[in-house]
C-alpha cells in the first residue's frame, strides 16, 4: 500500500513538471517566434530607408535629415525590442549571455567558455 502511494506521489509529481516543461517549450517556441518577427522588422525598416535615400537620388534631391534620421531611430528601437526579448528568451532557456563577447551559455557555467570572462 505504501508502495503504491510512493508510486503515485511520483507519477503526480513526474505529471506537474511534465506540463511546467511543456508550458516552458511553448513560452519559448512563442519567444523564437516574436525576435524573428522583430528582425524581419528590422530588416524591412532598412529597406524602407534604403528606398527613400535611392529615391530622394533619382529625384536629384536630398533626403532630408530628419527623415533619415526618423527611419534610423525606428531601426534602432525595433533592434533594442528584439534585443530584450532574446534576453528575456535566453532565461527562459535557462542560458545567459557573457557581457564581454556576447556568447549566450549556460546558466550553470561560472565562465564564458569561448573568452574567459567571468559569468
Ligand atoms: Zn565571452
Amino acid at each position: 500500500m505504501e508502495l503504491w502511494e510512493t508510486i503515485k506521489d511520483k507519477a503526480t509529481d513526474l505529471g506537474r513538471s511534465a506540463v511546467k516543461e511543456s508550458n516552458r517549450m511553448v513560452e519559448t517556441v512563442k519567444g523564437n517566434f516574436s525576435v524573428s518577427e522583430a528582425e524581419a522588422v528590422v530588416r524591412k525598416l532598412k529597406l524602407e530607408l534604403g528606398e527613400l535615400v535611392y529615391a530622394a537620388y533619382q529625384n536629384q534631391e536630398e533626403l532630408p535629415a530628419d527623415t533619415a534620421m526618423e527611419k534610423c531611430k525606428e531601426i534602432d528601437a525595433k533592434i533594442a525590442e528584439a534585443a530584450t526579448m532574446k534576453e528575456e528568451l535566453a532565461k527562459l532557456k535557462n542560458q545567459k549571455k557573457c557581457e564581454n563577447c556576447g556568447n549566450v551559455t549556460s546558466r550553470t557555467y561560472d565562465f564564458c567558455p569561448k573568452c574567459g570572462h567571468s559569468l
